[in-house]
């Protein structure tokens, strides 16, 4: 045994094996048991959300998800070849937050059959899924909402299916933040509500770790790699690279030369005016729109496209996922 890992004894089949000192669960590769490494008496509920869409089904997502793109190469479909997929399991933590601020001299009623349950004051609960680790191979745009279904117990059997990433994360530092913007927002509705006679009420709770499944997918397009990141659970495509078109890098190239030639004209014309000559303010343009001119054949050369998901415009164009 090296001297930065810890031997553990599974409290649940009584199995050994040991984990790197550094890590804040140990999931017994046998049975499947999860436990903090430095509480091993207490057992930690651990959840797997299930692979929808497997390799193949990824990968054609993916090919059909370019597809969509403006501007992808033309024969992208029959000039596109597998080259990889890689399953990686993402940690999370699975909190339960609710939170409430009452106003003093209230009760909660416990009794579910009464619709009188009148809580003056703030209230806010919400199931929040976060990931466990900062430290990620694949990129994960932030605040991804994991959806919640398809969850399951975890199985070690799992763990030779993909990369299988380690939570780094102290859970109590991530529930207390974030716990805080609920918190603050049922306080402010309650100072609305009865100024400073309220009381907190914390019954959040923590549900407990899971894995999550993601897949990083390698294809080749006329010699050249691309890379796309696809979520195995609900098939949403978060990262994707794609061939430009010939005929797309012609146009992004065009409309550069354009720009440069508008801006020179543009700064020649000023010039004439104001100095009666052409020359200067022709060049003078022309600088000035370079970097444009730059990026446009930066774009012609590289002929790769990029999509990344973004959460927020998400929310306005599919609100339910
Ligand atoms: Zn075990």
């Amino acid at each position: 045994m090296s001297e930065d890992r810890t031997r553990f004894t599974c409290p649940f089949c009584g199995a050994e094996f040991e984990v790197p000192k550094t890590f804040v669960y140990a999931t017994c590769p046998y049975c499947g048991t999860t436990f903090r490494v430095d509480k091993p008496e207490a057992q930690v509920e651990h959840y797997l959300f299930s692979v929808n869409f497997d390799k193949n089904a990824a990968y054609k997502l993916m090919k059909d998800f370019a597809l969509l793109q403006v501007g992808v190469a033309e024969d992208f479909e029959g000039s596109t070849e597998f080259v990889s997929a890689y399953q990686y399991l993402v940690p999370l933590y699975i909190f339960e937050v609710n939170v409430k601020a009452l106003c003093r001299g209230e009760k909660v009623e416990a009794d579910e059959e009464k619709v009188e349950i009148d809580v003056h004051g703030g209230e806010e609960a919400a199931y929040v899924i976060t990931p466990a680790t900062h430290a990620l191979p694949i990129g994960i745009p932030q605040g991804y909402s994991f959806p919640a279904r398809s969850r399951r117990f975890f199985k070690p059997s799992v763990l030779k299916d993909g990369v299988y990433l380690q939570p780094s994360l102290n859970p109590e530092h991530v529930f207390s933040t974030v716990k805080e913007p609920y918190l603050r927002k049922a306080v402010s509705e309650a100072q609305t509500a009865c100024g400073s006679g309220y009381e907190v009420a914390d019954n959040s709770k923590y549900i407990g770790l899971a894995h999550y499944p993601f897949w990083l997918i390698r294809y080749r397009y006329r010699g050249r790699e691309y890379t796309a990141i696809i979520d195995a659970s609900d098939g949403t495509a978060l990262y994707l690279e794609y061939p430009i078109s010939a005929r797309g890098r012609a146009a992004g190239l065009a409309m550069g030369l354009a720009a440069t030639l508008f801006a020179g004209v543009v700064g020649g014309a000023t010039t004439i005016l104001l100095m009666k000559s052409f020359t200067p303010g022709l060049i003078g343009g022309a600088i000035a729109s370079l970097p444009a001119l730059a990026v446009a054949v930066q774009r012609f050369a590289k002929s790769k496209g990029v999509y990344r998901f973004k959460p927020s415009e998400e929310a306005v164009f599919a609100p339910v996922r």
